[in-house]
């Protein structure tokens, strides 16, 4: 790893419209995954940071909240205009702090900005009800209101998305805000913020950012100026998040980890179904909450074997190297221990019997940051192994057979996860059949990638959420907003 150099600088806080150095010394380096450079250097802020963070939202709140509707989303508007202007320099960041193609970077900044576009419409989302005479002279009506101050913590794989599918909403609904990103890669939030400090519309303290790792985290859970907390990330993060939140009083929506299973029917026509499988399961190098890390392949022996033919062959057509690299498909993983783990899985695998199609490792050596690592296939028959049940979070794809769509289903239910999956057929009716029993929120059919759509909520089931209202389009103004029920008589 290329060691900080004495210019390397230390990124600051966002807190009451100003840019604020943490007040705790320390630093963790963030390194660019593609060459092991050190580009700058994350505080570790710690309860003061957040404090002031929590201090300079709550009272920025009143007058946020006391602003019109219409204004605020013409605030969204304007955030989205800059983000538009700005959405090249923003992607070229997600690559350079996370490792991530172009393609997929931009791709990334344009779900981001269509949150942003789906929040201003918040004058009619956060509409309420009414029904007059319920009883001789009584109505009734319902009023939504902003929960106060709502804090997100977002994990590394899409440093620029994820902060989007919770900021705009939140304050378009009259909310104030702290962001805490991934301490991994925060630099494409830093110049989000950047874009906001520019903007008259979103007044001083509406939007606040707190770099750092657990302890900003904790002082964020435990602050009981905070009155909700999103979070995505691992699922034993999420659980912890969750259990914290809810013991200090806090709405909580936390999005956990995932193990995706796409199933390939006997009937699927290969020619479309495998590309779609590459890039599910190798995109991002499968550092994606949505990538496909288990294929199952309904039918016999032979067909599985057909399938993983045709699998190896087109993994080993996908070109591998860092993200800014002409023909990269399959890009360098977050870190060298996050490669190491994936190793590690694949070596358990081999000992354990199962059948090693592909190893990422021949012809691909780990490169200047010791992240890279080629597509790795893996057949396996026990499907309790733990690759087959544990999200590797890696170029790696299991390769399992099922009899028949019952098996399959009986297969992927089986996970402790639901977050999302696939199946490739040209049978409607196993199409219909599978959309109906699969326990996931997000499903794909002949779509090995169920992206989010900003006008849907986005969320799986299961250990994939803790709490009940996913992210974007109408839950984010459900988590965001609190209902007023109110009864008049005149
Ligand atoms: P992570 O859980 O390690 O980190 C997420 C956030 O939690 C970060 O901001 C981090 O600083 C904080 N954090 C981590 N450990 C903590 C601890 N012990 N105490 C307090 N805070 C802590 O997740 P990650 O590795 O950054 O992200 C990858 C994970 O996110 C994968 O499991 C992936 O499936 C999941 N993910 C899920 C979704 C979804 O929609 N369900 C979307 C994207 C990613």
């Amino acid at each position: 790893m290329e060691p900080a150099t004495t210019e390397t600088r230390t990124l600051r806080n966002f807190v009451g419209g100003g840019w604020v150095e943490a007040a705790q010394p320390e630093t963790l380096d963030d390194v660019n995954p593609a060459t092991g450079e050190v580009t700058a250097l994350v505080p570790l802020s710690g309860e003061a940071d957040v404090d002031a963070a929590v201090r300079a939202a709550r009272d920025a709140f009143p007058g946020w909240r006391s602003t019109p509707p219409q204004k605020r989303a013409r605030a969204v508007m304007a955030l989205r205009e800059a983000l538009w202007a700005r959405q090249e320099d923003i992607a070229r960041l997600v690559t350079e702090d996370m490792g991530k193609t172009l393609a997929d970077a931009r791709g990334e900044v344009l779900r981001g900005i269509e949150s942003t576009e789906v929040a201003c419409g918040i004058p009619h989302l956060l509409k309420g009800e009414n029904l007059e005479g319920v009883a001789g002279g009584v109505d009734v009506e319902m009023v939504r209101q902003p929960v106060g101050v709502v804090g997100a913590i977002t994990p590394f794989n899409f440093p620029a998305m994820i902060p989007l599918w919770f900021l705009p909403y939140a304050i378009a609904c009259g909310n104030t805000f702290i962001l805490k990103p991934s301490e991994r890669d925060p630099r494409p939030s830093e110049l989000i913020f950047e874009l906001i400090a520019d903007l008259d519309a979103i007044p001083a303290g509406v939007c606040n950012l707190v770099h750092g790792a657990r302890d900003a985290v904790n002082g964020l859970l435990d602050h009981p100026g905070v009155d909700a907390i999103s979070f995505v990330g691992q699922a034993s993060t999420a659980r912890y998040v969750a259990e914290r939140s809810v013991a200090t009083g806090k709405r909580c929506q936390a999005l956990g980890g995932a193990k995706n299973s796409l199933v390939v029917m006997p009937d699927a026509d290969l020619e479309k179904s495998v590309p779609a499988i590459m890039s599910s399961s190798f995109g991002a190098a499968g550092q994606r909450c949505l990538a496909g890390s288990v294929a199952v392949v309904v039918g016999d022996a032979a067909r599985q074997d057909e399938v993983v033919t045709a699998l190896r062959e087109a993994a080993l057509a996908l070109g591998v190297g860092p993200g800014d690299g002409e023909g990269v498909e399959v890009c360098p993983l977050v870190a060298p221990e996050a490669r190491d783990r994936v190793v590690g899985a694949l070596e358990r695998a081999a000992q354990h019997g199962a059948d090693v199609v592909l190893d990422g490792r021949d012809g691909t050596d780990a490169g200047p940051g010791g992240t890279l690592l080629g597509p790795t296939i893996v057949a396996t028959d026990d499907p309790e192994s733990e690759i087959a049940r544990d999200e590797l979070f890696g170029p790696f794809l299991t390769v399992i057979r099922a009899d028949d769509l019952d098996a399959a289903l009986e297969f992927v239910n089986g996970s402790r996860y639901g977050n999302a999956g696939s199946i490739f057929t040209t049978s409607g009716d196993a199409a219909r059949r599978y959309r109906y029993e699969v326990e996931s929120g997000m499903l794909g059919v002949n779509v090995g990638v169920a992206a989010p759509v900003a006008w849907f909520p986005f969320s799986g089931w299961k250990d994939s959420i803790d709490g009940d209202l996913h992210a974007n389009g109408g839950d984010a103004v459900e988590f965001y907003t609190r209902k007023k029920v109110v009864t008049s008589r005149w």
